[in-house]
């Protein structure tokens, strides 16, 4: 079997919530849908989540295309290492969405060819179904606490909120509104971005403490794990590494400087599933746990990672996932808001390969809404550039 054509399209689908974080916003979500034809007449889906943009996910499309095309979409390891090694070597950052989703793509072509769901290839059923949080998007206290009860109504058990914003006493403010909209029992991650410098850190995070926080996501700069290791050494509360670990060299950095206590991992941000596997593999000898971290993703994309977290047993921690923010998808019944979750879990898909399938109509009025749109789905907002040009904020 051989790889013949790839076949890509931007779609742009709208959030319920604008998604705001310490140094922009957006207004939904931008991926790249591809589909990997061969000779035989199987087609795979992948998805790329636009990082940094569409352009450059179509850009690196183009120049890996000759690198596919003729290949065994079975040889998966030599067609990444191929990939990685003539095409992207040093620039993983920019390119790694666009491989991801060559690699998930030849994973659906194995699947379907296999007659077994994804899952099945990956190591089986560790678990039946996967737990993702509800994301609250950051806005005014009361719209924090009426978001956090439709997460709790939900049936979701962990909900998540950007602080590291410009004013420290609204992060407090709309922590407050969290617990209170959650309820007691909900655990309750909130993600800095790096905004915060090391003794910000600290202040901030033992304030926030009394709201029982489950994890705080990159309180301070992700370049220097001193700053990491500085704040966990004085708080109580773990630490989720996420920008300090976006590839598996910079996991293993995490790992030797003790400077986490949960590390994120992305087959997006770091060249495909059996990567993911790899970086969970790594946490697992070092005895720490991974939570799935997201640039933003559809139906094709959260299928992949869902299968590859169900085989993997160290994902212990509700992962990252956009159910709250998406209006809608382009796949079948799969994806897309919270009604897609049952208690704030997906089901790990049972049909071959990622198991999901497009909806032709769907992926035709999104496709239309980025061609006249999609300009202003790119990640964006001036003014927090204007206000807090320096990282960290304060
Ligand atoms: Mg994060």
């Amino acid at each position: 079997m051989r790889i013949e054509r790839l076949r890509a399209t931007p779609v742009a689908v709208p959030y319920v919530h604008d998604e705001i974080w310490a140094f922009g916003r957006r207004r939904g979500q931008v991926s790249v849908l591809l589909e990997v034809e061969t000779d035989e007449g199987v087609t795979g889906l992948g998805e790329a989540a636009a990082y940094p943009s569409a352009d450059i996910v179509l850009a690196v499309l183009r120049s890996v295309e000759p690198l596919v095309l003729g290949e065994d979409p079975f040889a998966i390891e030599r067609l990444m290492r191929r990939i990685e090694l003539i095409g992207t070597w040093h620039h993983v950052k920019a390119t790694s969405p666009a491989i991801a989703a060559v690699e998930m793509a030849c994973w659906d072509i194995v699947g379907k060819v296999c007659g077994q769901p994804l899952v099945n290839l990956l190591g089986g059923r560790f678990r039946e179904r996967v737990e993702c949080f509800f994301y609250v998007a950051r806005s005014d206290p009361a719209e924090v606490a009426r978001e956090a009860r439709r997460a709790s109504e939900s049936g979701f058990s962990t909900c998540y909120l950007k602080v590291g914003s410009d004013e420290p006493n609204t992060d407090i403010e709309r922590v407050e509104a969290l617990r209170d909209g959650a309820g007691p029992s909900a655990r309750l991650r909130i993600d800095a971005n790096e905004a915060w410098a090391p003794g910000t850190a600290v202040r901030m995070i033992r304030e926030l403490a009394r709201f029982d926080l489950e994890l705080v996501e990159q309180p301070v700069s992700g370049r220097n794990l001193d700053e990491l290791g500085y704040v966990r050494s004085r708080v109580e509360v773990p630490l989720l590494a996420n920008e300090a670990s976006w590839t598996r060299h910079e996991q293993l950095a995490v790992l030797k400087a003790g400077a986490a206590d949960v590390l994120s991992v992305d087959n997006q941000m770091d060249g495909g599933l059996l990567n993911l596997k790899r970086s969970a593999g790594m946490c697992e000898a070092a005895g720490l746990p991974v939570v799935k971290h997201s640039l933003g993703e559809l139906g094709v994309a959260l299928a992949a990672a869902v299968h590859a977290i169900a085989a993997t047993p160290n994902f212990t921690y509700a992962n990252q996932a956009y159910g709250a923010l998406l209006s809608d998808d382009i796949t079948e019944g799969f994806g897309g808001g919270v009604a897609g979750y049952t208690d704030g879990h997906v089901d790990v898909p049972a049909e071959p390969g990622l198991g999901v399938t497009l909806d032709p109509d769907r992926v035709a009025r999104y496709a239309e809404l980025y061609r006249t749109e999609g300009a202003a789905f790119s990640f964006g907002d001036p003014d927090p550039v204007l206000r807090s040009p320096a990282l960290p904020k304060f």
